[in-house]
């Protein structure tokens, strides 16, 4: 047998712009392998949703490799080892990753390798800029977006051009060892999961549908339409880009592209910008990996929390009585997936309006989404709750039923996801504990029977919530 490269997939799941896998083509016969470490991520075992997302990408990546993918389950140290002796690889290649437990991790394995004598590579695929080369002038990590996108990635060398799939004509036989995907057992036993997965095609061929749909009908509409949730103007891309269905590199240069064909650039970079939020995510915990359980400002750790697993249970179910918050965490529970806006809605609801700790919100988010993605996640809750870097100010406390009012004018998205609201009119949709009884009846709404009443009083629980942040000033 001639010379066997073991490429490594991990949140790099597709063929095409792939460094890494092109690396490993060109040194000999490939072996594809997928394992599931899930000891090593510890706490940051994937969640529900991602795991359901995770089986029906891996079987696609499967089909594009024409069967070819070894998958395992168990520590991918001692899986590597035994596959290097099994094979006599002498490459070994990944995408990097920027998961604390998985650099960590994947540190130890490369010296273990590199001491064998393999050539180890770790290509980037996952980001746009590594997050060790965007710092500001003295070396420290930029802590406010506008000057690290402006100063730092646009500054910096632009990302590289996407590369075509390479043309993998020589695999190396399969491990006798090798799973089917199915006994990794990531499906719920639940019927859930299917019903969930109605509404998207994991994959690196749904990744590039889901980026076709979104030139032809969001991007001409991105900057203004990317707050309505009803709109179809956002690119459902984040599941494929936190799994690597796409490259960002794919994204970012294929809509300047698109944009100055369609004469949209403004909504292209604004489009662009929102990519390099993520990559703000990701320095953020690049830069400080306890990212998503200590509060980057620490005088943040002061604040009184309440422990109230009745409310946190309402707000999960989307049972709140708040109309627009409840169609959020109801899109979340069929979808797996939920409008940035209404995030920021709910998420302000649950940490400033119920005073629960955005950690509680940040694990279900967690377990819930298909995008769940540890420096996304904890960013963007350490955002709305004031404590994370560029922070909403903790004293801007969003009001979800005129946010309701306001961004789904016309109903739509609340009547989608909270039908016992339909046929109430739009004046108060948002707002159904104002509208006077007879027009309640009417639209065959009873509060307390049919809807819930609000578990809060909107004003009262704002007040608390800025009597609450008065401790947190009180350390400053
Ligand atoms: P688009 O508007 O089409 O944006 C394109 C891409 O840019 C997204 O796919 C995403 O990768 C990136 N992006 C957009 N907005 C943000 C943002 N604010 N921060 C970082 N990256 C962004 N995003 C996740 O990918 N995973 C998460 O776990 C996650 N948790 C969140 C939790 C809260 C409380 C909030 C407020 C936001 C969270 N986000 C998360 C960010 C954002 O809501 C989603 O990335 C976005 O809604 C995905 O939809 P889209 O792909 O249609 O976005």
């Amino acid at each position: 047998m001639g010379k066997v490269s073991i490429h490594w997939f991990r949140q790099d799941l597709r063929l095409s712009d792939n460094p890494a896998l092109s690396h490993a083509v060109k040194q000999g016969a490939v072996l594809p392998v997928y394992i599931l470490d899930d000891e090593a991520a510890g706490d940051w075992k994937m969640g529900g949703a991602s795991r359901v997302w995770l089986h029906h990408s891996l079987a696609a990546l499967k089909e594009s490799l024409g069967g070819h993918l070894a998958v395992f389950k168990g520590s991918a140290e001692h899986i590597l080892t035994d596959l290097v002796a099994e094979t006599g690889a002498e490459t070994l290649t990944w995408t990097r990753c920027y998961e604390p437990w998985r650099r960590e991790r994947d540190e130890r394995i490369k010296s273990r390798f590199q001491d064998m004598g393999l050539d180890v590579l770790s290509g980037n695929g996952s980001l746009l800029w590594e997050p060790w080369t965007i710092r500001k002038g003295d070396g420290g990590p930029y802590r406010v977006f506008t000057p690290f996108y402006k100063k730092g990635c646009l500054a910096a060398p632009p990302p590289r051009e996407p590369q075509p799939a390479p043309d993998i004509s020589d695999f190396a036989p399969m491990p006798s060892s090798s799973l089917e995907v199915g006994a990794l057992e990531l499906l719920p036993t639940l019927p859930w999961g299917e019903e969930m997965m109605q509404h998207w095609t994991p994959g690196e061929k749904g990744a590039d549908q889901a980026l076709d749909r979104f030139f032809e009908v969001g991007l001409s509409d991105y900057s203004e339409g990317r707050d309505f949730p009803a709109r179809p103007a956002t690119s459902g891309l984040s599941p494929y880009l936190h799994f690597g269905e796409m490259s960002p590199n794919q994204a970012w240069c294929f809509s300047g592209r698109a944009g100055d064909f369609m004469g949209c650039e403004k909504d292209a970079e604004h489009f662009r910008r929102e990519l390099a939020w993520r990559e703000f995510s990701y320095s953020q915990l690049y830069f400080h990996p306890d990212l998503p359980t200590v509060n980057l400002n620490r005088k943040y750790d002061v604040f009184p929390w309440q422990e109230d697993t009745s409310l946190l249970r309402q707000w999960q179910k989307g049972e709140t009585g708040i109309p627009l918050v409840d169609a959020g965490m109801r899109q979340l529970w069929q979808t797996g997936h939920m409008h940035n806006r209404v995030r920021m809605v709910v998420a302000s609801f649950l940490v400033k309006n119920l005073l629960i700790d955005w950690r509680q919100g940040q694990a279900w988010f967690w377990d819930t989404l298909v995008d769940a993605d540890l420096a996304n996640n904890a960013a963007a809750w350490q955002w709305v709750a004031g404590s994370g870097a560029d922070a909403a100010p903790y004293f801007r406390i969003f009001n979800p039923a005129t946010q309701g009012e306001r961004f789904d004018p016309d109903g739509d998205y609340i009547r989608q996801y909270v039908p016992e609201l339909s046929s109430l009119p739009d004046k108060w949709l948002s707002k159904p504990w104002e509208a006077p009884e007879a027009v309640l009846r009417q639209a065959g709404v009873s509060l307390g029977k049919n809807y819930p009443h609000p578990i809060v009083d909107l004003k009262a629980s704002r007040q608390r919530a800025l009597t609450a942040y008065e401790q947190v000033k009180a350390h400053e």
